[in-house]
């Protein structure tokens, strides 16, 4: 877990290394934006975006987040076993099976059907209620219930007083990849209704929370009693549009220019990836490098072999595409990623020497391998970069 001092890294072909100093700022960012009133969930579903999950959530209970929100039930044992007691919402599907291990380590779970409700009532008692959070379907079409469905559910909860109803929540389909927010407020208006279709059925649920990162940075009237935060607690903004439309609303203010440029920098990215050289060589003109024999040299070329690939996360369609830092210079992916190796170009990089540090990922120097960058050269989004590298790889806490 967390130390004060940077960790060794002699022993290590690839690692990670989180920011505190980052993380920290971005917390109190949106502490900032939400206020003091307003639970800070910290979601740290997919090993916290492939930050790590424990590394993580302790850096969020340091400085200020209230709470975790998972996927899976396994995501909140971890939680637990680690010492963690904030509350923990699951917002996937728990099997029927497993419901039991949800009351044991008193998370809060999702609920948006009939089967899930009558099994926890089962296993629930009034000393020690189910802590549900109702999930709305308001327009994005995945997990939700609406309608007479939610009418059915409501009804059935009235008879199940070991079902406590804590929550009610849904969640944005099309926030951050537009700057057109009107199917956003469309989805606002019928979260409304449902809430008052709750009042009315006689619940008072005390966290109502609709707001993933877009929206906490964009409409306040979203933030409700709680917010749920992901992306952008890892200096990360959802997409190009979200962060446009923060310039905007940083200019709108009446700040001007300076206040728009300004909005651009309040984010920094927790994660480095690092790796380091394994070997140094030339090669002539006109050999070939690597599976398929994709890139042919056409000058005498320096070679670093990296032990890093594919199956670290190291995205395969960066063949030929890619860049690596090294000694503060853009060092071109030569041809195919392998599964555990990426060869680069080294030739115009002076002094490069067998376990030099190599940026995949992050900043070294003046330059930057942005999340963003490497996600339009592979056709994704920054969150599929981050959320897919390896697990096994150590999370090293830095300062
Ligand atoms: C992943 C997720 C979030 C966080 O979204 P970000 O865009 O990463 O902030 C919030 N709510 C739900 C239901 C999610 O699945």
């Amino acid at each position: 877990m967390a130390t004060d001092a940077t960790p060794s890294t002699a022993g290590l072909n690839t690692w990670i290394e989180v920011s505190e100093s980052a993380y920290a700022g971005n917390l109190a960012f949106f502490r900032a934006l939400v206020g003091d009133d307003v639970e800070l969930s910290a979601v740290v579903k997919s090993n916290a975006y492939g930050h790590g999950l424990l590394e993580i959530a302790g850096l969020a209970a340091r400085h200020g987040a209230d709470s975790f929100c998972v996927h899976a039930l396994e995501e909140a044992v971890a939680l637990r076993r680690a010492g963690f007691e904030q509350d923990i919402l699951i917002m996937g599907h728990v099997p029927l099976a497993r419901l039991e291990a949800v009351m044991r380590h008193d998370c809060r779970v999702v609920l948006y059907h009939l089967e899930s409700a009558r099994r926890l009532a089962e296993i629930a008692s009034e000393e020690r209620p189910a802590r549900v959070h109702l999930k709305i379907e308001t327009g994005t079409h995945r997990q939700g219930v609406e309608g007479d469905d939610l009418r059915q559910l409501l009804g059935f909860l009235e008879t199940a007083p070991s079902v406590s109803v804590e929550g009610v929540y849904t969640h944005f389909a099309n926030i951050e990849d537009t700057t057109d927010h009107r199917y956003a407020r469309r989805q606002s208006e019928r979260f409304r209704r449902a809430l008052r279709q709750i009042d009315d059925a006689g619940f008072r649920p005390a966290k109502r929370h609709a707001a993933c990162s877009a929206a906490v940075v964009l409409f306040p009237e979203t933030h409700f009693d709680m917010v749920r935060l992901g992306i952008s607690q890892y200096g990360f903004w959802s997409s190009k549009e979200t962060r446009l439309s923060y310039r905007n609303l940083a200019r709108g203010r009446g700040d001007g220019e300076a206040a728009a440029s300004a909005a651009d920098g309040v984010l920094r990215p927790v994660m480095t990836w690092k790796t380091r050289i394994s070997q140094v060589k030339r090669i002539p003109a006109d050999a070939f490098v690597g599976y398929g024999c994709t890139y042919q040299t056409t000058r005498p070329t320096q070679l670093a072999v990296l032990p890093t690939g594919y199956a670290d996360g190291y995205d395969r369609k960066l063949s030929n595409a890619g860049h690596a830092l090294v000694r503060g210079r853009r060092a071109p992916v030569l041809g195919r990623i392998c599964m555990n190796l990426t060869m680069v170009d080294v030739t115009d990089v002076p002094g490069v020497e067998v376990e030099d540090e190599v940026v995949l990922l992050g900043r070294q120097g003046e330059q930057e391998i942005a999340a963003e960058r490497l996600a339009s050269l592979v056709g994704t989004i920054p969150y599929e970069i981050v959320a897919r590298i390896a697990a096994d790889i150590p999370r090293l806490v830095v300062a």
